[in-house]
């Protein structure tokens, strides 16, 4: 029997009523999640990191700066795992999947048959494809060896390029600054955030790493990484060289879903899920990035959604369903990120807005940003306005229909406007 820090033999082989590949964030609270809700049955969970699972936000922030030592990462400590019989199977990846004889087989020879699959297994860091992207050097954030590797280089590093301006690469870049490096950031689009956020916030944060010393380059394009066997320098598509010592690539991430896929799963970005979280394959349900579901605050459009909370949520209705309540996905997206001093917290999805109301002074770095679509809130980005997430959510959820004009005034609580 294998014990739950993972020590299972190699070619272990065995049967769990629940097989939960991933022992991120989804996969972790589904396990602890079925336990919560009085599963008895056996549950067994494959993770293809050598750790117990952990939190990844601090990664791109207090992680990578030292603040935060691993220990505190752990999401529950080896007890909470043995207490509740949870086997942990480390350090192995699930590379097919037998969808018929409900059977999954690893990469180190495991064979685990299920009752039920849930696939938890996020998705992998998207590399540059150009020449030169994989010197030495060149750094991806996605796992705690990830962030481990960029830390020991640190020291030596003068220069920094951070490629891509989303909410890994400007963690990252506020990070290294605070450490004193040089940080150049490129981001392909004309404005950083363009995929998550309206251009008020995209502004706002490309004139605050500006503030804090980042060489921002928008619009910009990385032609080949130059090095002999370590990086370099970054060559800009208009020829101009970046010469660096250290690269971060947080270009967004490729949902790991390959064998849920050959397996005959329907997706094409991930994999599709109903809003029980159940894929197209008899007995297998999946969570989190890599479940790409209807979403009511989308205008029911099918996404993926990148988020710790989604994952955590789909969870729950995956635990709640195979302990045998009837549950359905319905959840206010919400997100929070943290650059500087600044804490930034979304809720809603704000694509597809047609319009912006900004509330409050953004110079003060106290600000909303409230996203309307058809004369209804959608979404809202809170820049260290707490209360205004908070009462927001209410907006969000309800797909308030308010005045922008009353909006726009910071004075008026935005609880009083949603009664309103
Ligand atoms: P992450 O979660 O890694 O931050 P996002 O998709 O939110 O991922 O952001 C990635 C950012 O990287 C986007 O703003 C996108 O425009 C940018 N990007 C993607 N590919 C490139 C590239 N080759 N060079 C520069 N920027 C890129």
């Amino acid at each position: 029997m294998p014990d739950a820090r993972g020590s299972a033999t190699t070619g272990w082989s065995g049967r769990y009523d629940v097989v939960i590949v991933g022992a991120g964030h989804g996969g972790a609270h589904a396990a602890a999640a079925l336990r919560q809700h009085g599963f008895a049955g056996s549950v067994a969970m494959v993770g293809d990191e050598p750790r117990l699972p952990y939190e990844r936000p601090p990664l791109s922030k207090d992680y990578l700066s030292g603040e935060t030592p691993f220990e505190q990462l752990l999401l529950h400590p080896p007890a909470f795992w043995q207490e509740r019989d949870v086997e942990i199977l480390t350090d192995r990846r699930v590379t097919t999947v037998d969808a018929r004889a409900h059977r999954v087989r690893c990469d180190d020879g495991t064979v685990l048959e299920y009752g039920h699959l849930v696939w938890a297994t996020g998705g992998t860091p998207r590399t540059l494809s150009c020449p030169g992207h994989d010197l030495g050097g060149v750094h991806t954030v996605r796992t705690v060896a990830d962030s481990d590797r960029l830390r020991a280089e640190l020291p030596a590093v003068t220069r920094a390029v951070v490629v891509g301006g989303g909410y890994i690469g400007l963690e990252a870049a506020a990070v290294l600054r605070a450490a004193g490096k040089h940080v150049t950031v490129v981001e392909a689009q004309d404005r950083v955030l363009a995929r998550v956020a309206g251009a008020p916030l995209s502004r706002f944060y490309e004139a605050l790493h500006r503030t804090h010393g980042v060489d921002l380059r928008l619009g910009a394009s990385v032609e080949r990484l130059e090095g002999a066997s370590r990086v370099a320098g970054v060559r800009l598509a208009d020829g101009e060289l970046l010469p660096c010592e250290l690269v971060i690539v947080g270009i967004g991430i490729v949902p790991a879903v390959a064998p849920l896929r050959a397996a005959g799963a329907a997706g094409s970005d991930g994999v599709v899920v109903d809003e029980r979280c159940r894929t197209t394959l008899p007995d297998v349900f999946a969570i989190g990035d890599c479940a790409a579901h209807r979403n009511r605050f989308a205008d029911d459009a099918v996404i993926r959604l990148e988020s710790v909370q989604n994952a955590h949520d789909q969870a729950a209705v995956v635990a709640r369903i195979l302990a045998g309540t009837d549950a359905r996905y319905d959840a206010v997206p919400w997100f929070w990120s943290k650059q500087y001093d600044l804490r930034l917290q979304t809720v809603g999805l704000s694509t597809g807005h047609d319009a912006t109301v900004v509330r409050g002074d953004p110079a003060t770095g106290r600000f909303s940003v409230v996203y309307l679509r058809e004369g209804r809130v959608v979404a809202l980005d809170c820049v260290n306005a707490v209360k205004d997430y908070v009462q927001g959510r209410k907006l969000v959820a309800a797909r308030a229909r308010v005045d922008p004009a009353l909006l726009a005034d910071p004075a008026l609580p935005l609880k009083e406007l949603a009664s309103a």
